[in-house]
């Protein structure tokens, strides 16, 4: 018991982490469309960014990356004002 307070602790302590979003999964709302298959999205609970593409089925975290990458395929990257860790 002592261990797994102590790792909620911890866990807490790395700032972004939600519980709710840990147990229950995130609450995902489409923050970006890019094209009929590449969204971003982004969890109203925690704030994290994800991108998402129904091609090759997958969902990674948002970073400087993606951003670039999109802004190379000529989109204007815009992020919500609650969308959290902006690359
Ligand atoms: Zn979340």
């Amino acid at each position: 018991m002592k261990a797994v307070l102590g790792f909620v602790r911890w866990l807490r302590g790395c700032g972004m982490v939600e519980l709710r979003c840990l147990f229950f999964g995130h609450k995902y709302t489409v923050t970006q469309k890019f094209s009929p298959v590449a969204r971003r999205i982004a969890c109203t609970r925690c704030h994290r960014m994800f991108a998402m593409n129904d091609d090759v089925r997958v969902l990674i975290d948002w970073s400087g990356e993606f951003h670039k990458m999109y802004e190379l395929f000529g989109h204007q990257i815009t992020y919500q004002p609650w969308e959290g860790t902006k690359p």
